[in-house]
């Protein structure tokens, strides 16, 4: 856990954010700002700061294993699944999280 970090707080129960799923090492829930119109989170309840900060199998397996289960739950096949490590890859939350958004086209390469 990590005190000043939004996600630690989210999987902490400490926001009453509202969890789609959630095993014993992971949650997910709905993105704040949907880019897509289904677009959920997937992050460990053990703080990692990035995908670089995980060292372990199993965590990677935690985290990944979780999706296609929580897509089964809400009927979605297809689906684009993102990871930004580091900010000129985008990322602004620095607590791991795969994006996993489906409901429309996406374009490949990603921008
Ligand atoms: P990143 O840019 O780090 O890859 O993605 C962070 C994501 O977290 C963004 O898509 C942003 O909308 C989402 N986000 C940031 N803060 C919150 C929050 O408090 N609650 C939820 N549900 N999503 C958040
Ligand atoms: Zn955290």
């Amino acid at each position: 856990m990590s005190s000043d970090c939004i996600f630690c707080k989210i999987a902490n129960k400490e926001l009453n954010t509202e969890f789609i799923y959630e095993d014993d090492k992971v949650v997910a829930f709905n993105d704040l700002s949907p880019q897509a119109p289904v677009h959920f989170l997937v992050i460990p309840k053990k703080h990692y700061s990035s995908m670089n900060d995980i060292t372990s199998k199993e965590a990677f397996g935690d985290i990944f294993s979780a999706i296609p289960k929580i897509a089964e739950k809400l009927g979605i096949k297809e689906y684009r699944t993102v990871v930004n490590t580091g900010v000129s890859a985008g990322q602004t939350v620095f607590h791991i999280h795969v994006h996993v958004m489906s409901g429309r086209e996406f374009t490949w390469p990603a921008g």
